[in-house]
Parts: structure tokens; sequence; C-alpha cells
């Protein structure tokens, strides 16, 4: 058997009419469940995020549609109802519909949206949750998300708001106190912002702060900064999205753990 052939394990069957919505991981292929591959084997239609890998789409059926649905080349990406409304669409033109979503698609995903338009609609779904970038990137960075004493809470946030903002709704004087691991999603225009809070919050300024772009990717990098020095050292590493943001004394764990 070669490794590309999934075993017998009873995965189950893509009805046609049904969607999927199926998280990706962070963009090694090798982190893809064997139900995520199970679901590019079958499906008809593939509507896919930008952060899936290019190496997971092509594992999709060579004769499947590929459909984009997120940001490209500057032009707004579609609005969360359209993307629902051609699930629900392709699902009653009779197609075995894959919903594809980096990482985990009810991690910062908007896959409960998307789910409940669909149960709205009475359209027949299923959920494939995938590795998440705050955990998965963050482990081929050589970050454990808890360590024993240095990191016995986690807590994920995002950085950005539907508003486009530093999320307001967030107390994140609380959080500086409150967690000894700050796994931040979305927050790197923002990471002035959000450091200074944090320091606000009562974080020491040389608080140890990581920025893993493209995790888990052949061109995954890693900055180590410090909460008081994060926001200068983002600016001239000229770092893009989508990069992860961690804060505590995980972070030291690089050093010794992130070589791949
Ligand atoms: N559902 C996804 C998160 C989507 S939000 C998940 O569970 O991972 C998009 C944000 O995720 C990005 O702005 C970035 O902060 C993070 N992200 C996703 N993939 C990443 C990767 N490969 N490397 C670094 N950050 C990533």
């Amino acid at each position: 058997m070669s490794v590309t052939e999934i075993p017998n394990l009873g995965l189950p069957v893509f009805e046609p009419g049904s969607v999927w919505l199926v998280g990706a991981g962070p963009g090694d292929p090798g982190l893809l469940t064997l139900h995520a591959l199970n679901a590019l084997r079958q499906a008809d239609v593939v509507v896919y995020d930008a952060l899936v890998g290019k190496g997971v789409l092509e594992l999709a059926r060579v004769d499947a549609e590929r459909e984009f649905a997120g940001k490209r080349g500057g032009k707004p990406s579609p609005k969360q109802p359209d993307i629902s409304r051609r699930l629900i669409e392709l699902a009653r033109e009779g197609k075995r519909v894959l919903r594809l979503k980096g990482g985990d698609p009810f991690v910062f995903g908007r896959g409960g949206e998307e789910c409940l338009a669909l149960a709205e609609a009475g359209v027949p779904f299923r959920v494939v949750p995938g590795i998440t970038a705050g955990i998965g990137g963050l482990a081929y960075a050589g970050i454990p998300v808890t360590h024993r004493e240095s990191g016995e809470a986690v807590t994920f946030a995002t950085g950005h708001s539907t508003t486009g903002e530093v999320p307001d709704a967030l107390d994140w004087a609380a959080l500086a106190r409150g967690t000894h691991v700050l796994v931040l999603y979305m927050a790197l225009k923002h990471i002035g912002t959000i450091a200074q809070k944090l320091m606000d919050g009562g974080r020491g300024a040389d608080e140890p702060v990581a920025v893993v772009n493209n995790a888990t990717l052949p061109e995954q990098t890693v900055l180590v900064t410090t909460l008081g020095r994060a926001a200068e050292d983002v600016a001239a590493s000229g770092i893009e999205p989508p990069a992860l943001i961690v804060v505590g004394p995980v972070v030291n764990l690089h050093a010794v753990l992130g070589g791949r």
C-alpha cells in the first residue's frame, strides 16, 4: 500500500447534496486529518480560503472544481453571507461540497456562522476539526502552548475585531494578569497597541514574544522579541500576515526546541 492510500477505516461516504466544513490545518499537508483527506478524495467542488496550503489543495480530485472564497490581489473578500449562500446553492445542485478552511473551522474561522446558515437552509453538513495554527503552528516553531510552571494557562484571542480594530470587548488588563500564555491570531497590524495594553496591564517590557509567520510551511520564519520591542522589531523585519503572536515565557523554549 502506498502512503497516499487511505487504509479502510470505515471513513464516511460524502453524500451528494451535502457540505463538509473541514479544517485543513496550518499549511503542511502532513497535518491533515484522515477525514480531511477522505473529503478531498470525494468532493465535487472545493470552496477554499486564502490560508489553505497549496499542497493541501493538490490532494483534491483532479476533476474537482476549485472555488476561491478569500481575499486576493487587494480585492475585497467575498462577504460571509455570500459564501454561505454559495455553499447552499452548490449543495442544492446535488454536489458534494467541501468547504475547506485554514486551521480549524471553529477557531477564528467563522465556521459556526456557515453551519448556522446550512442548518437553517436544511442542508446536511458535517464538521471536521483541523489543527489550529495557534497550537500546531507554534509546535513547529518549538513553542509548546502549555508548559509546567511557565505556561499553566493559555488564552487564544484575536487582535482584530470585525471593525478592523483591536477588539474593545476584550479586557486586555485581565488577560495580562490572568493567562501565562497568550496566543494572538490576526494581530500583526496592531502589535504595538496590544503590547502596550499588556504592559499597562502589568506584563513586563522584557516579557518574551514570538512572531511566527507561515507556520509549518517551508518558508516559516520566527522572530523572537519582547513586549517592549515588538512593534519596532516587527516593523523592521517586514513580516507580513499570516502570522501568530505568542506572549509568555514559553517563547524561551524556541531557542532549544525550535530546530526542525
Ligand atoms: N481557523 C484558523 C485561523 C483563521 S484566522 C486556524 O484555526 O488556524 C487567520 C489567522 O490565523 C492569521 O491571521 C494568523 O494569525 C493565523 N494563521 C493561520 N495559519 C497560519 C500560519 N500557517 N502561520 C501563521 N499564522 C497563521
